[in-house]
């Protein structure tokens, strides 16, 4: 249930509205705007009656959320959510895209691991991103350096500024993780373990979680609603493309319409990751550009330092020359797209 408050409310009538939904154990999450206060109440609807809300002090609407993803969804908060990810970098919402950048695994060599890092951070990415924990397809490839590797991440946090994100695999290591990562990372094989999007919901980490191969855009959502409900809004959803019947000549299909289609359902903020989406080191300039075209708030992307001798995902990752000149491209994209959306509303001809 959503329940709209008059500008003009005050808090003792905001708090006089939880206080009786909470009394029949509604959970109730405030989205206090600009203009007033929005409270979403998660419960069982049988047990209050939507007209006896209506009829109290302050209150301007009360209206029931259609849709399954309640706090997840538009419907209980119009306004798009912002994160701050750390060192003031802001994601979502009018801000400029975010770039994540940096090798799938991190691997036993720190130097490399450097020398992404520098590129990454010259070339205007604001996070470094690399594998300590590697889900992998089998068990016999690389399986990630694990705290060795955050260590790694955390030196080169420490020379460069950047800020990290890293993958998360199972509940038991969120403390470990959290204790060097800025922010956590659910991959994909993991979108739908739910003890672990509970256990994220109770950390105040912002949270990047990445679509399931076979998820639709619901269950996508649905899987974010886990985090929110357990007590943290802090979530960035990733599409990485969803599997399709031709990975001849691309890796999985990138659902570019999920962008849009996430915008319209969602407050959340949305990054794309080119590099599983396609795992052609040749689709990540198309792929980056068409995501920001269509709306999404940052992107994902691997670079290697010596592609071709990765332990993991070579083969669709850029070289520090290429990630260079891709960032020099986007951000003129991004200007051009920021130009374009101030000046729609006058352009339009009639
Ligand atoms: C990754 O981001 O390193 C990864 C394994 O991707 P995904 O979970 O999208 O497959
Ligand atoms: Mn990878």
């Amino acid at each position: 249930m959503i329940i709209v408050m008059e500008p003009a409310a005050d808090e003792e009538q905001i708090q006089k509205v939880a206080q009786k939904l909470k009394s029949h154990n509604f959970k109730i999450v405030f989205n206090r705007g600009e203009v007033m206060t929005v409270l979403a109440a998660i419960g069982d609807k049988r047990l209050v009656d939507p007209a006896s809300l209506a009829s109290m002090e302050g209150v301007r609407e009360v209206k029931l959320i259609q849709e399954p993803f309640k706090l997840s969804g538009r419907e209980s908060k119009a306004d798009d959510t912002v994160i701050d990810l750390g060192n003031g970098v802001l994601i979502g919402g009018k801000n400029p895209s975010v770039v994540m950048a940096g090798p799938c695994s991190v691997e036993r060599d720190i130097e490399g691991l450097l020398k992404v890092a520098y590129t990454a951070k010259d070339a205007g990415a604001q996070v470094l991103r690399g594998g300590a924990f590697k889900p992998r397809t089998s068990p016999y490839d690389f399986q990630g350096m694990e705290e060795e590797g955050l260590k790694y991440l955390a030196e080169a946090r420490k020379q460069t500024g950047l800020l990290i994100a890293t993958e998360i695999m199972d509940t038991p290591e969120i403390d470990l993780v959290a204790s060097y990562a800025d922010i956590l990372q659910v991959g994909a094989r993991n979108m739908q373990n739910y003890k672990l999007l509970k256990a994220l919901g109770r950390t105040n980490k912002p949270v990047i979680l990445k679509r399931g191969p076979a998820a639709s855009i619901r269950e996508f959502l649905l899987a974010a609603e886990y985090v929110i409900y357990a007590g943290n809004p802090n979530v960035i959803l990733c599409e990485r493309g969803v599997k399709g019947f031709d990975s001849h000549y691309t890796r999985n299909i990138l659902d570019i319409a999920s962008i849009p289609v996430i915008k319209k359902y969602s407050h959340l903020p949305v990054i794309v990751d080119p590099s599983h989406a396609t795992g052609r080191r040749y689709l990540i300039e198309p792929m980056s550009k068409s995501a920001l075209a269509a709306g999404a708030d940052g992107l994902m992307i691997e670079v290697h330092h010596d592609p071709e001798n990765a332990s993991s995902d070579g083969a669709q990752s850029l070289t520090t020359d290429q990630f260079k000149s891709l960032m020099f491209k986007l951000n003129k994209l991004g200007k051009l797209l920021n130009d374009l959306s101030e000046s729609d509303v006058e352009a339009v001809p009639g």
